[in-house]
């Protein structure tokens, strides 16, 4: 029975000047996410984005698409009417009794009347319309109260009607369905994410797209140690792209810089050169493809490479800015959010990294800077890394 799709949107509220471009960008990227299942008008009316959909539109597969759209803060499922009251009331009735059965049928052991009582909320942005937002909720609450059997509770009602005459239509829905919020991917330009087969960086990459980043995506892997297929890294990717659409992947084979590295690096400095390295070549990639700095998934003195001087020399050899977004976030707060945005079963599938293969037994945890470049002096890796770059094409997932 609903028509319409009424999509609020977050922060972008915020940009003055710039809104317009938000905007625009969120718009394209619903487009994009939803033109496979089918809509039929999507404009922008008073500060909300309409999308006109049929009657038989799957709204289930919808809603799950709009849930993971970085940028709307809410959104609802309506019905279009007339500005006619008259027409208002009898709509409101006919989708409180709709409401009203379906709830009924989800519940099927609890046979009682889950919804009892209800609210009318009336806004009018049309200020033209002849009554004002006070006699809607007045005579449609009236009219819904002699044609159901619900009450009216104002504080606490078991649902609550909104009835939103715009300039255009007039809208009427319930149920406010929550987004991710954030600013619309594209936004803020392009960021490179280092993605390793673990639990944070996928978590990285997604805070970092809901602030508005597109992200790119780089894995160093080492065919040798790791044979069991890119299966696990493009299924990540794909996960990650519900929120950002279709994504590049680039993967990068490792196992030539992790030969000079064993036989050059003394084994408790390996994991550092080797992730500067990562940097390094990541920063070609970046070059490439404009991207203007990185995404790890970095969270303080977590593992070796984490504690603040290692950190400070391994992000020493970047040439673009870093931005760790979990840095003072805990492991379990990390695996929480892996959870919701549903990356975490797929992280925890076994997955033999490149990088933990290298961990000494007693790796350095204050290393200095002057001594690692004087160490990465004899590695002769410069021709490796131009020949592997300008090979290397991404992957779309
Ligand atoms: P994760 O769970 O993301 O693997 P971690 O806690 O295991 O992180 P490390 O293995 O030290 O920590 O890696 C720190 C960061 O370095 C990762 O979050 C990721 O951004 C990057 N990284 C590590 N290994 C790789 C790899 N093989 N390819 C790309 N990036 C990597
Ligand atoms: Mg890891």
């Amino acid at each position: 029975m609903y028509t319409s799709i009424i999509i609020h949107y977050d922060e972008i509220t915020l940009k003055g000047g710039n809104r317009p471009f938000f905007e625009r960008v969120l718009m394209n990227n619903i487009r994009e996410s939803i033109k496979e299942i089918g809509y039929n008008k999507i404009y922008k009316e008073g500060g909300k984005i309409i999308i006109e959909i049929d009657e038989d539109t799957d709204l289930e597969k919808i809603k799950e698409i709009l849930k993971n759209i970085p940028g709307i803060s809410n959104f609802y499922f309506a019905v279009s009417e007339e500005k006619d009251l008259d027409k208002i009331n009898k709509k409101t009735v006919e989708l409180i009794l709709r409401q009203a059965q379906d709830d009924k049928r989800q519940a099927q052991d609890d046979r009682s009347d889950k919804i009892k009582t209800f609210k009318i909320e009336a806004r009018r942005s049309d200020k033209k319309f002849k009554f004002k937002s006070p006699e809607i909720n007045a005579k449609t609450g009236e009219y819904v109260l002699e044609n159901t059997k619900l009450k009216v509770d104002v504080h606490q009602p078991d649902l609550e009607v909104v009835i939103d005459v715009g300039n255009k239509d007039c809208f009427i829905y319930f149920k406010k369905i929550k987004g991710i919020g954030g600013l619309p991917v594209g936004t803020a330009g392009k960021l490179v994410s280092l993605l390793s087969g673990g639990i944070d960086s996928p978590v990285a990459s997604f805070m970092m797209m809901k602030r508005g980043a597109k992200i790119i995506f780089v894995h160093f892997k080492n065919k040798t140690i790791n044979n069991t297929g890119d299966g696990k890294i493009k299924n990540l990717v794909k996960k990650l792209s519900h929120f950002q659409g279709r994504s590049k992947l680039y993967i990068i084979p490792f196992e030539e810089f992790q030969k000079e590295i064993i036989a050059k690096i003394p084994s408790k400095n390996r994991m550092i050169i080797y992730r500067r390295i990562m940097f390094k070549l990541a920063g070609m990639i970046a070059k490439k493809e404009n991207a203007k700095g990185f995404v790890t998934g970095d969270s303080l003195s977590q593992v070796a490479s984490q504690t603040l001087e290692n950190i400070g020399v391994i992000y020493h050899s970047a040439n673009l800015p870093i931005f760790p977004p979990l840095i003072g976030m805990n492991k379990q707060e990390i695996i929480d959010l892996a959870v919701r945005i549903k990356t975490y079963e797929t992280s925890i599938l076994p997955y033999q990294d490149c990088c933990s293969f290298l961990i000494a037994k007693h790796p350095e945890t204050k290393a200095k800077l002057d001594e690692i470049i004087k160490q990465e002096e004899n590695l002769e890796i410069d021709e490796i890394a131009e020949r592997i770059i300008t090979e290397i094409k991404p992957e779309v997932v």
